[in-house]
């Protein structure tokens, strides 16, 4: 039997979900579909930086993260050999800003269960096949196969949300770009373990490569640690990674809970992609979350953006009397494409670029003691970091800063280091060209108050939907 809904959702992960329980509550009807509703235990969006936090709860969802054992993070530590220091996401008291280290599969069942409790939600158990077009090349819904019966049925809808996540089926045919790995993550938990900075975010520069942990509940800590290449390591080259990369860097208070988890052997491998947003337009359909983009996890910019995301295409949706005018959905959808650029650039080019700087001997120490200086050296970064400054200027001055500070250091210690100099400019200058050809185009240089009023403007509009449905 064939359905008629307004949207149909595919993939209820934190992108469909929050779309569907930000949109229900309004009488939109929705179907929402997944492979699988049960609790999911995951590696990923562990830690909400307070951009997320604070789009959620502007949605009116903030209630969604309550009663799961999940932990303020009040900012970050930055560790490097025998230095280490921390900054706050609060410049003073005035500004309540705050993370939250939680269990992404935990959180998920409170998003989605949430969306489903409206009426106006159909859940649906199966795998969304392919996309459906009438004549003139509108999507008009999906095949759905369900998980139990193996029956396919139509789903027709006068919107399709791919948010499908990082293995996208629909991408080939939504996206003009393709999704590249950049290294893994090897994800431990440490039990009962104390943190040099309890309820931060850390990052560990000493070794080869970076690694970070954050508390995702009272008792646990999630360590993340990279692993360089396209490749996905195999069981032994994880622990000799483990045992020669990372153990020897690791601070003498962690020692102990970090070889309890290499013992255990308990490892989760996930690869970490870059793929910068360009869709395909195309009526009646519309990518959301990391269908559509994303970046690496280190700055753990993922959920910020998905949040973001939610916020502007719910919003444009909200806005509109209901769901007849195809021209108009379309429009919507090309609006929400725009102004999401404006919204993410800086997530995503600081996650690559930090990762980049991160992952480079030179550029990495000009990094850690440029942020040491404290001030806005370090406030005007972690507020990128955290979410809340969106303005592409002030990361622009930070990177040139970094890489200025290092160039300076450098030279103060003798004529010899021109060529090392040379070299950081060079390796600076390939990180972060790539990044601003494809986050950046001359709309996207706005200032914060453009973005903010932007929000506001489609913000005010929200009501209209359920007062004319
Ligand atoms: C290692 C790692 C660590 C990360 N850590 C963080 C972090 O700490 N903080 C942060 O903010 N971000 C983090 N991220 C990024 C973040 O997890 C993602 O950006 C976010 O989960 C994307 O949400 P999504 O809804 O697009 O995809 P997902 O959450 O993956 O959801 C996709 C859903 O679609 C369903 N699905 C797929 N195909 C179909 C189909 N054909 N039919 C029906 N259903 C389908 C799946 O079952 C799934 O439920 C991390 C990413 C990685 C790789």
């Amino acid at each position: 039997m064939n359905q008629q809904f307004d949207i149909c959702i595919i993939g209820a992960g934190m992108a469909g979900a929050t779309i569907a329980a930000y949109l229900a509550p309004k009488g939109i009807k929705i179907a929402l579909i997944d492979r699988g509703f049960t609790e999911k235990n995951r590696i990923v969006g562990e830690l909400l930086q307070p951009g997320a936090v604070q789009t959620l709860t502007e949605m009116g969802l903030g209630h969604l993260l309550d009663g799961f054992d999940g932990q303020p993070i009040k900012g970050y530590a930055l560790l490097q050999d025998e230095d280490q220091f921390s900054i706050p996401y609060n410049k003073n008291d005035k500004t309540d800003f705050h993370g939250v280290g939680l269990h992404n599969g935990r959180f998920l069942q409170q998003i989605r269960a949430s969306a489903i409790e409206n009426p106006s939600v159909t859940k649906m158990e199966g795998a969304a096949t392919d996309l459906i077009e009438d004549k003139n090349g509108v999507v008009t819904g999906v095949k759905f196969k369900d998980k139990v019966t193996r029956k396919i049925t139509d789903i027709n809808a006068k919107l399709t949300i791919t948010s499908d996540g990082f293995f996208s089926s629909f991408r080939k045919e939504l996206s003009k770009n393709e999704k590249k790995v950049t290294s893994f993550f090897i994800g431990l938990v440490l039990k009962d373990c104390p943190l040099p900075s309890p309820n931060h975010g850390h990052v560990f520069l000493s070794g080869p490569t970076p690694f970070i942990c954050y508390p995702i509940s009272s008792t646990e800590v999630r360590l993340l640690i990279d692993f360089p290449g396209d490749k996905a390591p195999k069981r032994l080259a994880i622990k000799e990674h483990l045992k020669n990369n990372v153990e020897p860097f690791i601070p003498e208070s962690l020692k102990a809970h970090f070889n309890q988890a290499v013992n255990e052997e308990d490892f989760k491998v996930m690869p970490n992609h870059y793929l910068a947003a360009k869709p395909v337009l195309k009526k009646g359909v519309v990518m959301l979350g990391d269908a559509l983009n994303m970046r690496h996890p280190l700055t753990g910019g993922g959920i910020t953006a998905v949040f973001s995301d939610v916020r502007i295409l719910g919003n444009h949706l909200m806005g509109m009397a209901d769901f007849s005018n195809t021209q108009l959905i379309h429009k919507k959808v090309r609006m929400y494409y725009k102004e999401r650029c404006y919204a993410n650039a800086n997530v995503n080019i600081l996650a690559n670029a930090l990762y980049g700087v991160m992952s480079n001997d030179l550029l990495k120490t000009a990094v850690f003691q440029y942020i040491k200086q404290g001030g806005d050296h370090a406030i005007e970064p972690i507020a990128i970091l955290a979410g809340l400054n969106k303005n592409q200027k002030t990361l622009i001055k930070h990177f040139v800063g970094v890489v200025l500070f290092g160039a300076k250091n450098l030279l103060k210690q003798g004529l010899m280091n021109i060529p090392k100099v040379l070299l950081m400019l060079w390796q600076a200058l390939k990180i972060i060209k790539p990044l601003l050809k494809n986050e950046l185009n001359i709309f996207t240089f706005v200032t914060q108050r453009n973005i903010e009023t932007h929000l506001i403007h489609t913000e005010n509009q929200i009501g209209q939907f359920s007062l004319k449905h």
